[in-house]
This record gives structure tokens, sequence and C-alpha cells, in this order.
């Protein structure tokens, strides 16, 4: 049997100690990772991303996969490479140690990722290596192969390409092929600027590590990787907003379509599956936290003007996300159908108002 990892946990919220560590919940509708404020983060729930680019493919009738896989490998090849010391690298290609180290995979652990194991690997520098993951419960199976097959190619200097299928119920093998051939020069996928207006939300902290209160209403479960809504049941995960928003993007590239409406429309369907109720909606304090919580901006004003609903947040992250939630709350609150349109200003904020459909 596999060791559970050794991990520190609060032991007043239950959050691991690395997760409140590396993470900084800004009282400005943001999560940014402490060392790098720049890069910043969401800590949402599992269908609101995995959930929408699912109904994306059904709303388009197109499998979406490889334009994931793509930009998910990009990504991961621009971000380990920048991150990762210039010596670890080179040691790394001369020595062929070992990379997968255990801490990588817990590192995906603590962020809800699924339970990672490294399964196979051949690292002989030539044609014919390869390296081999086996994770259960992965939360996002097209981003994930993307993800590891940059980060190969970043450590090893090799162009890769990534493969997976899933072999069992909630068991999926991915496998990285390393090709003999030098890494190429790609142009580099843009992640979004996100606006930096100040807050004042008050988010609460946990008296002994300072992280979110409100964070000890999910459960880490380390082994599995799994994060849970203690309140709903649903799946969270910690993971950066601009990836998906790179995926949005590509899309729009690749198919020209107006990719933010269809992304809205998969997220207004998952509303009523999702966490937020229509009694958000009148609920500005309260829904603020929660938004503040995953990290998705400051909802500075709501309001109903007779039958519309009207929002306008600061620093927002995720449009269609947020488009579609407004969209979907409306709805669960009038309980009829709402037509939803939205301006992203100058200054990054974005206004969402939804009226009765006529
Ligand atoms: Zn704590």
């Amino acid at each position: 049997m596999k060791k559970a990892p050794r991990i520190r946990i609060c032991p007043e919220c239950g959050v691991p100690r690395r997760i409140s560590k590396e993470n900084l919940w800004l009282n400005n509708g943001k999560i940014v990772e402490r060392k790098n404020p720049a890069h910043r983060m969401i800590f949402i729930e599992n269908d609101s991303i995995t959930g929408v680019f699912r109904t994306i493919e059904e709303i388009i009738g197109v499998s979406i996969e490889r334009i994931i896989v793509e930009s998910q490998r990009k990504l991961s090849y621009d971000y380990v490479s920048h991150f990762v010391p210039g010596l670890i690298i080179k040691l790394v290609r001369l020595t062929h140690i070992d990379i997968s180290s255990r801490s990588t995979a817990l590192q995906g652990q603590l962020m809800g990722f699924g339970d990672i194991e490294i399964i196979g690997k051949r690292l002989r520098g030539d044609e014919g290596d390869f390296m081999k993951l086996g994770v259960r419960d992965a939360w996002f199976p097209a981003a994930l192969a993307g993800i590891a097959a940059g980060a190969l190619e970043a450590l090893i200097g090799k162009d890769c390409t990534a493969t997976y299928e899933e072999t069992s119920p909630g068991y999926h093998e991915f496998t990285t092929t390393i090709s003999a051939r030098e890494k190429e020069f790609e142009e580099r996928l843009p992640l979004p600027q996100y606006s930096n207006k100040p807050g004042d939300i008050e988010l609460g902290r946990c008296g002994r590590c300072g992280g979110p209160g409100a964070l000890r209403d999910f459960e880490w479960k380390i082994g599995p990787g799994v994060i849970v809504n203690r309140k709903s049941g649903q799946r969270m995960v910690v993971s950066g907003p601009g990836e998906h928003e790179t995926i949005f993007n590509e899309l729009e590239k690749e198919l020209g379509e107006d990719i933010t409406r269809v992304a809205a429309e998969a997220q207004r369907r998952f509303v009523k599956n999702g966490p937020f109720t229509a009694e958000d909606t009148r609920d500005l304090e309260g829904f603020r936290t929660r938004l503040a919580l995953r990290g998705l901006g400051n909802l500075r004003e709501m309001e109903w003007k007779g039958d519309r609903l009207r929002l306008r947040l600061e620093n927002p992250c995720m449009h269609p996300i947020l488009i579609g939630l407004a969209h979907g709350l409306f709805e669960l609150a009038s309980g009829g159908e709402g037509e939803v349109n939205w301006e992203a200003a100058g200054d990054g904020d974005l206004t969402v108002e939804v009226s009765p459909k006529g």
C-alpha cells in the first residue's frame, strides 16, 4: 500500500499549512501566490471549470481537448522554465536525476488535482524516453496532460507530447513521450493582466495559521488529492484563472465563436447545481465574501432595479464564469428566463446586467 504523505495541517481550520502559506487571500477579491503576487489564483468548484469546458463542447459540437492540452503545455513550459532555478534545470538535463519528485506530486494533491503517482519512466536522453503518471480522480485530465508535458519540456529541454486514457473507472494514465529533438522555439501564450484596485473585504482569519477562517468549511483529503466543500459536498480545486482564460482565448482564435457568450451559457447551466443560491442576489456582503474566498473579484455593487439585476465587480477574473453566474442566479431568483449583457471597462471593472427575456 502507498504511504499517505506526511503533511502539516493547521489544527484549527484543517487547511494544509503549505496552502495558506503559499497563497494570499487579499482584501480586494484576489488570491495571489505569496512568492509571485503577479500570479493570480482561484479556489473554485471543480465543475465550474471542467463542467464549463464540457458544456462548451456540447454547445459547439466539436472536441476542444487538443486546444486544452496544447495551451496548458505551453503555459506549463513557460511557468516551469521561469520559476525553477536554471541550475536545477541544468542538473536535471545533465544527470537525469529523479525529476519525478514526490514533492511535485504532493503539491498537486494539496491543490485538489487527484492522487498522483509515477508509474513508469525511461530517461536515457534518446528516442523512446517517456514518463508515465497514474492519477486517481484526476480533476481535469486534458489540462493535467498538458501540464505534465510542458513541465517535462522545461526540465529536459526536449519536445514532449502527452496522451491519456481512463484505464479503469476513475483512474487515468498519462503518458508523456519525450522526443530526441531539442525543444523548438515557440511563441509564448500571453497570460491576462488583472486590475488591482484596493479593497476592504473582511474575510476573517484563522487564529492559528492566518488563512481565511471560512476555509474550515472545506475538507482537504490529502491522500486522495481531493478538496470537498463540507456543506455542498462539491469538489474544489486551487488553480490559476489565467490558465483557463488562455483556453478561452485559444478557443476563440481557433473557432471564431463568441466564446465568452458560449462559456457564460455553460456556466449558467451549472448554476442550479452550484454553491450559490437565489438569496445571494439579495445579500451583497455575503455574496461578496463568497466570491472573494474563491478569488473571483470584489463585488462592489449589486442591486435589483425593478425586475433587472445589475452587478459591478472590481478586479474580476474569468469573465464567462461571472457573467454566467449572474445570469443563472437571476433566473433562479426570478423564476423566468433572463437576457444577459455585460461590459468590461478599461479599468478592469466588469458590469453585468440581466433583464427578463422580452
Ligand atoms: Zn488555520
